[in-house]
């Protein structure tokens, strides 16, 4: 079963969206929901707020039906995340790697949050794809793997936690919505619409005023995501803003780097430099945002764009990434300079689209 909504035409979409949340789920899928299973909840490397939102939210969910669940990332999350309900069970592969394993090889049913291909779950994935068992995947990232028994893809959502909703209320269980279940919900929402100013479509706005009915705290939800910076993240943005930005205004694009040694003097770790590509698209003429970052291992590319510039084709074509239209990522293991230069050097081909007056 594969439901791919984003080929279709606005009618036909939204026919099938209300399909999705009135749909009659198979037999088999509802058997695999509403009787205890042994479960292991996948999510993405360098895990956000949707990605533990949609799985915390999910575990609280299926707990409900006396599911053994146990929600994994191949890295740590931002430590913002960290009083979420659940948060301090998550099992981290970077870390856990032997405890991971041993969960993995005794769980029957896998379901896969917030990613499209098994690949962004690094050595889990290989570790995880020949083991007997059922796979459920939900995700709202474009050109889907086909790589579960049950997929729910649709790149017109503004989260993976839009779905996880309409998963839910699918199942007939919107009782099951507790103020648990609802504020992990609420969480991915409101990170992957940066606080709903994107990517948003009114269905996001009906779920949160139905999780606000339903007690969840939303003040409190965006307080943990935005209050929470330590004295090091304000003076590593100062120092981004500052000393590490430049502006092409002829290709209306705006760029952050960080060095190596930058990581270092700021001793930036997980989750630190979250969110810093995002000052860029709040400059007026900037239609491109990117941030490119030597992280210790890797050189990572956060691409960001207004209007109607692709990144996910960018980060897909050039650096073998992906993600979404308007907010993409990528890896290189080009050195931070090579990668610096091949993306400025990539501009003049996206001129037109960068000038146009949208
Ligand atoms: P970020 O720039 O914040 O890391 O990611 C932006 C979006 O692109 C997120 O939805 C993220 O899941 C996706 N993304 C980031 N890096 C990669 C990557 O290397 N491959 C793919 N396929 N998607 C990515
Ligand atoms: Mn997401």
């Amino acid at each position: 079963m594969f439901y791919e909504l984003r080929k279709c035409p606005n009618e036909q979409l939204q026919a099938l969206k209300s399909k999705l949340i009135n749909m009659e789920f198979p037999a088999a899928l509802r058997q695999l929901i509403q009787q205890p299973q042994n479960v292991a909840i996948f999510s993405h490397r360098n895990p956000d707020g949707d990605a533990i939102g949609s799985s915390l939210a999910m575990r609280h969910y299926l707990e409900q039906y006396g599911h053994t669940v146990h929600v994994l990332f191949p890295s740590e999350f931002p430590e913002e995340f960290e009083g979420m309900p659940g948060a301090d069970e998550i099992l981290v592969w970077d870390i856990h790697t032997e405890e991971c394993k041993h969960v993995i090889a005794k769980k029957n049913l896998f379901i896969f949050l917030d990613f499209n291909q098994l690949s962004r779950i690094d050595k889990m994935g290989d570790f995880t794809k020949n083991l007997p068992g059922k796979r459920i995947m939900i995700d709202h990232h474009l050109y889907p793997d086909q790589m579960a028994d049950f997929m729910f893809s649709d790149p017109a959502a503004s989260s993976t936690c839009e779905l996880v909703y309409q998963f839910i209320v699918g199942m007939g269980d919107s009782q099951k919505i507790n103020p648990t279940v609802g504020k992990c919900i609420f969480t991915g929402l409101v990170t992957d619409t940066g606080s709903f100013r994107h990517a948003t479509n009114a269905n996001v706005y009906r779920i949160a005023a139905d999780l606000v009915e339903r007690g969840v705290d939303d003040a409190a939800v965006q307080d943990m995501i935005f209050n929470s910076q330590k004295e090091k993240n304000l003076r590593l943005l100062g120092h981004c803003l500052s000393n590490r930005f430049e502006y092409y205004p002829e290709y209306r694009t705006a760029l952050i780097w960080l060095s190596k040694k930058d990581y270092e003097q700021f001793n930036i770790q997980r989750g630190d430099a979250e969110g810093i590509v995002n000052y860029l698209l709040t400059m007026k003429d900037v239609r491109l945002g990117a941030f490119i970052h030597n992280q210790p291992t890797v050189v990572k590319l956060s691409l960001r764009s207004k209007g109607d510039l692709d990144v996910q084709e960018i980060c897909k074509k050039h650096f073998n990434g992906g993600g979404h239209k308007n907010a993409s990522g990528a890896y290189s293991h080009d050195s931070l300079k090579a990668t610096i230069q091949k993306f400025k050097d990539l501009l003049p081909q996206y001129k037109d689209v960068l000038l146009k007056n949208n």
